[in-house]
Order: C-alpha cells, then sequence, then structure tokens
C-alpha cells in the first residue's frame, strides 16, 4: 500500500477543513488512516476525493467530510466505548478506533465485515471488532455504548440503540426516508430523557431489517 502523495493528501485534509471539520483529533486520525485499502477495484483511484463511492454489496463508502463531521459530532473521548452501525468498508470503523478505547462495528453483510476484518488486521488496529447481525437491534451483550453511531438512515432512531446508550451519551443517526434527503440527527440522553438536535442534510443507504441473504 503506497498511499497518496503528499499533495493529494494535502488537498483531501483541506477539503475537511474547508467543508467544517475542524476538530484537532478528528483531523489528525484522518490523516492517520488511509481511505485507500478501503475501497477496492475500479474507484479505487478515487479515494481522495471528497465522495462518497461504491463498495461491494451494492453499498458505499461514505464521503470523507460526512465521516469527519459526524466523528466530530460525536465528541468521543479516549475512554469511550463506541457501537458503529453499518460497517460498510470500515473506513468510519477505523477513524474510531484511534480515537476511542474500543470500537464495535455490525454490518447485515457478511462479506463486507470479512473485509472490514482483513483491514482492521493489516491495519493493526486491535480495538476494533466487526460483528455479522442486524445493527437496529444493536449490541446487547456489549452494551452500553458511550457514544453510537449509525451510518444507514433510519426512519426513526431505533428504539434498542437509544436503550443501549449510556446517560450521558450521544448517538448520531441519519432520520429520513431512503429515497430523500435525510438529516443528520444527534441525540443526547441524560437522566431527564433524549434531547435532539438537527445538525445537517445528508444522504445515506437505507437501514434494512434482518440479514442480507446475499451472502
Ligand atoms: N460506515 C461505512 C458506510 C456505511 S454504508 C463506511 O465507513 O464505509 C451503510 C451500511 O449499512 C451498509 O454496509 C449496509 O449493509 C449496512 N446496513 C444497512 N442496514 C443494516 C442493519 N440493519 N444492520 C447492520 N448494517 C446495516
Amino acid at each position: 500500500m503506497s498511499g497518496p502523495s503528499p499533495e493529494t493528501k494535502m488537498q483531501f485534509l483541506y477539503a475537511l477543513r474547508s467543508k467544517g471539520v475542524t476538530d484537532a483529533r478528528v483531523l489528525s486520525a484522518m490523516e492517520e488512516i488511509d481511505r485507500g485499502p478501503f475501497i477496492r477495484g475500479l474507484f479505487a483511484e478515487r479515494a481522495y476525493e471528497d465522495m462518497p463511492l461504491p463498495i461491494n454489496c451494492g453499498q458505499t463508502i461514505s464521503q470523507p467530510s460526512v465521516v469527519g463531521l459526524m466523528t466530530q459530532a460525536l465528541q468521543i473521548s479516549p475512554r469511550d466505548k463506541v457501537l458503529e452501525v453499518g460497517t460498510g468498508s470500515g473506513y468510519q470503523a477505523a477513524i474510531l478506533s484511534k480515537l476511542a478505547r474500543r470500537v464495535y462495528t455490525i454490518d447485515r453483510h457478511r462479506r463486507l465485515v470479512h473485509e472490514a476484518r482483513e483491514i482492521f488486521e493489516a491495519l493493526d488496529l486491535t480495538n476494533v471488532t466487526a460483528v455479522t447481525g442486524d445493527g437496529s437491534f444493536g449490541l446487547p451483550e456489549q452494551a452500553p455504548f458511550d457514544r453510537i453511531i449509525v451510518t444507514a438512515a433510519a426512519e426513526d432512531p431505533p428504539g434498542p440503540l437509544l436503550a443501549q446508550l449510556k446517560i450521558g451519551g450521544i448517538m448520531v443517526v441519519p432520520v429520513g426516508q431512503s429515497d430523500a434527503v435525510q438529516t443528520l440527527i444527534r441525540v443526547r440522553k441524560s437522566e431527564d430523557g433524549l434531547e435532539y438536535d438537527e445538525l445537517r442534510p445528508v444522504r445515506f443507504v437505507p437501514l434494512l431489517e434482518g440479514l442480507s441473504r446475499e451472502n
């Protein structure tokens, strides 16, 4: 893996900053994790553009600036245990692994989970675990979580995920119909209940029920 040229890397980071990714820890995690290995095949050469790109199983790797903004919105501390729903390529989870103590990521496509694990191993990211399953039910055996990030769009924030969030926890989730523009929502959980704020319009593939039968 040769990685991007210094110019390409600088442009990549510049695009992140110009779209509002300003958190120094998030930027340095994104500088450290090369997006290249997460994109296989035809689109690999476009890895450093600020664009979502197709990956296997008809899914997409998110746009880097959206990854940055969602990660920033989570306000992760180094002690946190984080759950990601929607492993996809594994790119988002790899970035989380640089910021959190422990990361669990779950996807309904077994193949994507296997491919992501291979990359985590190659990069020696030992604090990420990828699991095959329906992430709408969260990961009860590892709950509760300090932070939860959902990278597929739900019509409403799934109840089991809200239940698996610690008091003081934060969840970010794109909410809305799958064929329309969705809104990125941040949920904070306190003793008094849940507080929601709307962050920005986004576009994600839908959160689907059950395991994929393709694999
Ligand atoms: N975070 C990814 C991009 C996610 S694309 C990255 O960094 O590349 C959305 C992913 O959500 C897809 O891989 C899709 O298979 C997964 N997904 C959709 N519904 C799901 C569900 N109920 N449980 C787990 N994963 C789901």
